[in-house]
């Protein structure tokens, strides 16, 4: 049985002040549930997310591949292991359009997270045009493939997938959850081609783009869909705890 893992993304928002008035509203309304919750922000912040969450696991929204080195302005896992960060989200579109992430480097980073035992949280996702251009599932699955390359049958059990379709991020246009379970369940087929149908079966599977409290509950209920990566919505910790709380 998958347990279903919900995370918030806040990009580039958030200072300590605002991270520790956001979790001490939001610790009071989350209770150890089947859903693990979870909160990705800024490097700035994370030690008081560390500090301040008590049933949401903290991630980060990017990390560098190699151990240390000279490479200005960049966060080493060690430096992240050192403060108690679990999770990492690696390859989000943003970070692939605007910052030079590749199917190459978020492999590194997947591969160098699980050395150190850490999560990643591995995102992919078509854009409108080739969407549009009926090519969705090839694309994925080709990111999907790029991202587990030697990657063992074991490590590939501790990781996410996030699958957020370009063109739903942060435009409040959702897939329709049918279109979302479709894509999901093939890259669970692609994973089970990679690994065995046994393994494919235990990796989480999130779907992100545009997901809010009016949305979570029939995007969780399909088989394949297993959590959510959320962007905007997680912002405002209300509508944070009724995603959490979606099943209540
Ligand atoms: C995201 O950034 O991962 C995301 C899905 O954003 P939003 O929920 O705002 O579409």
């Amino acid at each position: 049985m998958r347990k279903k893992i919900i995370f918030g993304n806040w990009k580039m928002n958030g200072t300590n002040a605002e991270v520790k008035a956001f979790l001490e509203l939001v610790n009071k309304n989350i209770e150890k549930s089947d859903v693990i919750a979870g909160l990705g922000l800024p490097f700035t912040a994370l030690q008081t997310g560390i500090d301040c969450a008590k049933n949401v696991k903290i991630a980060a929204e990017n990390v560098h591949f190699d151990k240390n080195g000279a490479y200005t302005g960049e966060i080493s896992i060690q430096m992240l292991k050192e403060i108690g960060v679990e999770y990492v989200i690696i390859g989000h579109s943003e970070r692939r359009e605007m910052f030079n992430e590749t199917d190459v480097t978020v492999n590194l980073k997947a591969k160098a997270l699980l050395e150190n035992k850490m999560i990643p949280i591995i995102c992919c996702g078509e854009t409108l045009q080739t969407k549009e251009a009926g090519q969705t599932i090839a694309f994925v699955n080709n990111q999907i493939n790029k991202a587990y390359e030697n990657i063992s049958k074991v490590d590939a059990l501790k990781t996410i997938i996030a699958y957020e379709p370009i063109w739903a991020i942060g435009t409040g246009k959702t897939a329709t959850a049918q279109d979302a379970q479709d894509v999901c369940l093939a890259i669970r087929q692609n994973l089970a081609k990679i690994y065995d149908q046994t393994t494919a079966d235990q990796i989480t599977i999130q779907y992100g783009g545009s997901v809010k409290p009016g949305n979570i509950k029939e995007l969780m209920e399909q088989p394949d869909i297993d959590g959510a990566l959320v962007g905007g919505a997680s912002l405002i910790a209300d509508d944070y705890v009724a995603l959490i709380n979606y099943s209540k």
